[in-house]
């Protein structure tokens, strides 16, 4: 036999029997989204490679170790996006959507690609959902992004999803501290993971996204972020806090919280769920104020969040409950004259609206029966040879079990049913 080929590992089909969960999640989101004033945007899936090192950072491990990146057909760097907020960036000023739109608010569903070991909550190719407000300073533009995310996790019934929050500060205060950690961790320096020297000497805040034990006890007793702001970002971050609290919405500040992304400045926020094992995190976003400037624009601040939709479903799989469609009538057709009435009569049905279905070419009326049973429909229309002799057709409720003939030139009319 030839053998069967399978997914590339890490990633995944996503099933029919699935769908109406995901279908249910991102309808929510489309849902929210029009009534928080964001507009959908779609970017290719394939960008030149730069885009990703100059906005997420060269020094990160999305850059260094997830990318799919490669060589296409004309020797050009391209990379599948391994996040969103990039290519929205960069579609935002090719398009002047600073001109086009009085104001602007994305927001995307698709999928990103990171090249990382696979295991529960973790894909190759997974899912996002996000937002990007973009042209807004205001301390209540993170508290309004951050409401609409906690609104779909409300929608997915997820009421009990955790926020925390922390603040980077701006470029300066992002500098400032990591000369502070430098100071603070340099006699532990040896103590940390070899992958942790490099950040200390690279890109330290990335130390802090480090699950090796022994880093983690190192860096318990480290300088908090927070505590380093200039006065203009320690009251933006208070502004986000008391704003939040006036909305309602529980947070936690969580001191080390730094994300995984150079671009972020000022608030960043993580959304976990318990539901969750090791990788709980179900939404992360934040301010990048210097991201615009940085990939060519003026110099324009913006903050968004994506939710992993993957995640998303984890956590809420047993709680989302998507509408059932049944079908309405199943047509039991035997013989080719019935097949060609049935084509007909689908013709008529589907045309009022009416979800039927059929199995052309079938051999028994008891494998019929079957297969309408297991479609769980609710009535089944029989239509044999004997019906056809007889010019009706057998109605069979398939709750009830009660069965009545009807005449067959009224066999679309679903008032006589
Ligand atoms: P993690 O710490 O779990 O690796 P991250 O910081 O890399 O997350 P982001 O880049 O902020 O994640 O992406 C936002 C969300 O996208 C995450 O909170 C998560 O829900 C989801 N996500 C990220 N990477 C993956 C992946 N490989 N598989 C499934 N979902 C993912
Ligand atoms: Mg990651």
């Amino acid at each position: 036999m030839t053998k069967k080929l399978a997914a590339l590992k890490g990633m995944r089909d996503i099933l029919p029997y699935d769908i109406g969960k995901w279908r249910y999640a991102e309808e929510a989101a489309r849902k929210l989204f029009a009534n928080f004033g964001y507009a959908e945007i779609r970017t290719p899936i394939l960008e030149e490679t730069a885009l990703f090192t100059r906005s997420i950072g060269e020094g990160t491990e999305i850059v260094q170790k997830q990318m799919f990146s490669f060589k296409d057909r004309g020797e050009r760097d391209i990379a599948l996006r391994p996040e969103g907020t990039a290519p929205v960036v960069r579609a935002y000023l090719e398009n002047g959507l600073d001109m086009k739109m009085p104001i602007c608010k994305l927001f995307y569903i698709g999928p990103m690609f990171r090249s990382e070991r696979p295991q529960a909550g973790r894909s190759r190719q997974f899912y996002q959902i996000g937002v990007e407000s973009i042209g807004f300073n205001s301390p209540q533009a993170d508290v309004d992004v951050i409401a609409v995310m906690m609104k779909l996790f409300e929608a997915c019934s997820l009421e009990d999803a955790e926020l925390n929050i922390n603040s980077l500060g701006c470029e300066k205060d992002k500098k400032h501290f990591e000369q502070i950690l430098k100071e603070a961790l340099a006699a532990d320096v040896k103590r940390l993971c070899e992958d942790c020297k490099k950040r200390y000497d690279k890109n330290i805040l990335r130390i802090f996204d480090c699950k090796n034990e022994t880093c983690r006890a190192v860096l318990h007793a480290a300088p908090k972020v927070a505590e380093h702001l200039c006065p203009e970002c320690r009251m933006h971050f208070e502004k986000v806090r008391e704003g939040l609290t006036a909305v309602g919405i529980k947070y936690r500040v969580e001191p080390f919280l730094v994300r995984g992304l150079d671009y972020y400045t000022g608030t960043v926020f993580e959304v976990t769920h318990k539901n969750l094992g090791s990788q709980d995190a179900v939404a992360a976003g934040g301010r990048y104020d210097g991201l615009i400037q940085e990939l060519g624009g003026e110099p324009t601040p913006a903050c968004g969040f994506a939710v992993g939709l993957d995640r998303l479903m984890l956590a809420a799989a047993d709680r989302i409950k998507p509408q059932e469609t049944r079908i309405e009538v199943f047509l039991a057709l035997l013989g080719e004259e019935a097949d060609k009435l049935g084509i007909k009569l689908l013709k008529e049905l589907r045309g009022k609206g009416v979800l039927c279905e059929t199995c052309f070419g079938a051999k028994s009326l008891k494998s019929q029966m079957r297969l309408a049973d297991r479609l769980k429909v609710k009535r089944v229309l029989i239509i044999g040879e004997d019906e056809i002799a007889k010019d009706i057709a057998v109605l069979r409720d398939m709750d009830t079990k009660e069965q009545k003939e009807i005449k067959l030139k009224d066999a679309a009319d679903t008032h006589l049913w």
